[in-house]
């Protein structure tokens, strides 16, 4: 007999739940800057310095005091300031040569790009015109004040973040240490691409293709990843490697085998070592999903068909992960963007629809939203986050996730 159908779950309340569960990790480590992308900081970045740490040109021409000078003036070149080094006060009634990011000269108040200048001979310089005060000046402290936080505790790292790290002078940071998440694939159905090929596939035999999207997004994440690839379809190879994980990982994430009523090995060997709770999320794709823990060890359980997984993953496992990282954003937000496309029968679950954007900033629906479709993922460049039961006509407005966030 069936066990009883539990009731559906909001996808908030189990995000919330979940998230409630996601202790962030304590223990931090120093990498090299280089290393810094997408991982997240454990402590504030103050500058020691100002950046830029003093005014400089912005230009190469002459600096000049604006006061003395009017269109025409021909004023003799007292210093040549290229960048790197330092410069002398600027001596009334002359110009400093000056090249772009070199230290504008006490005195001077302005500088006039080159292309405003003519030769005068005999070291003399004329002004063809007489620049505002301040124009082509980089103020100190214009990008960074020193003892601000240029970068927060919390703060997922992107390329621009560990420029702007490196501006400061750090050539090292304290970031949260890696997740470690053990993955199991579940099913006998599957099998592994290069182990059986295409022409000699039995009937009902399919190629395990999440374990390498799970994966991919785990690495992405920045998890250190323990790939059990299929596990053996018995109780005890099932409980050895879910008591091995547990002892060794944060998270042990499966896939397929939580649907209803299923007989499985994973979900009677998690609650053997540990607790299980089963939810059925108000969510399409993905209804099926598991929660639990064995020792430290969380455990979450995807559901199988491709498109349920992914997309649970990235809605439920992705901020969760970021949360054990300590990061303060754990999703991107979504925009509002016009529907090109109508969707007359909505499903009753709050429905994540496989879309892409047109030429026109509107978005196109995929024909084919069933969870088992990947190509649909593939195609999509975003997803829309549909309401339960709303209808979508051409021209509505609705809120788009662009997965190139979901998936960085
Ligand atoms: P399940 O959640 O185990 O009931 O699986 C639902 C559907 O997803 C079934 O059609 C499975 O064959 C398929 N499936 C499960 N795991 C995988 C996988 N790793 N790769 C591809 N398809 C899968
Ligand atoms: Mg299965």
């Amino acid at each position: 007999m069936n066990a009883p159908r539990a009731p559906l779950r909001e996808l908030d309340q189990a995000l919330a739940e979940l998230l409630a569960h996601a202790e962030p990790l304590s223990q931090t480590e120093a990498i090299s800057t280089f290393e810094g992308d997408s991982r997240v900081l454990a402590q504030d970045l103050v500058s020691a310095l100002q950046v830029p740490p003093q005014d400089n040109s912005s230009m190469d021409g002459y600096a000049v005091r604006t006061g003395e000078i009017t269109e025409g003036a021909t004023l003799p070149v007292s210093q040549r300031i290229p960048a790197g080094s330092a410069a002398q006060p600027l001596r009334s009634g002359t110009a400093a040569r000056i090249f772009t990011g070199a230290p504008v000269p006490e005195g001077a108040d302005a500088i006039v790009m080159q292309e405003d200048t003519e030769s005068a001979g005999d070291d003399r310089v004329r002004i063809l015109r007489v620049p505002e005060r301040g124009q082509w000046i980089r103020a100190s402290g214009e990008d960074v004040t020193r003892g601000s936080v240029v970068l927060a505790k919390g703060e997922r790292l992107g390329a621009a973040g560990l420029g702007l790290a490196a501006s400061i002078g750090m050539d090292t940071l304290t970031v949260t240490r890696r997740p470690r998440v053990a993955l199991f694939s579940t099913g006998d159905e599957l099998v592994m691409p290069g182990e059986v090929a295409p022409a000699d596939m039995k009937p009902g035999v399919i190629y395990n293709s999440n374990r390498f999207f799970l994966s991919e997004l785990l690495r992405r994440l920045e998890c250190e990843v323990s790939d059990y690839g299929i596990v053996p379809d018995n109780r005890d190879a099932t409980l050895k490697a879910l008591e091995h994980a547990s002892r060794e990982h944060d998270l042990i994430l499966t896939s397929g085998g939580v649907s209803v009523g299923e007989e499985d090995h994973i979900k009677p060997a998690v609650q053997q070592l540990g607790s299980l709770d089963l939810w059925q999320i108000a969510m399409k794709p993905g209804k099926p999903f598991a929660y639990g823990r064995i020792e430290a060890a969380h455990f979450m359980g995807l559901p199988g068909n491709p498109v349920s997984s992914f997309v649970t993953f990235l809605v439920l496992v992705r901020p969760f992960l970021l949360k054990l990282q300590g990061a303060t954003k754990l999703a991107p937000a979504p925009m509002e963007l016009v529907a090109h496309f109508d969707l007359p029968r909505p499903d009753r679950r709050r429905e994540f629809l496989r879309v892409r954007r047109d030429a026109q900033g509107g978005l196109e629906l995929f024909a084919n939203q069933s969870s088992g479709v990947l190509t649909s993922m593939v195609w999509a460049d975003g997803l829309v986050d549909n309401p339960a039961g709303r209808a979508i006509a051409r021209g509505d407005k609705v809120s788009f996730i662009p997965l190139a966030e979901l998936l960085g």
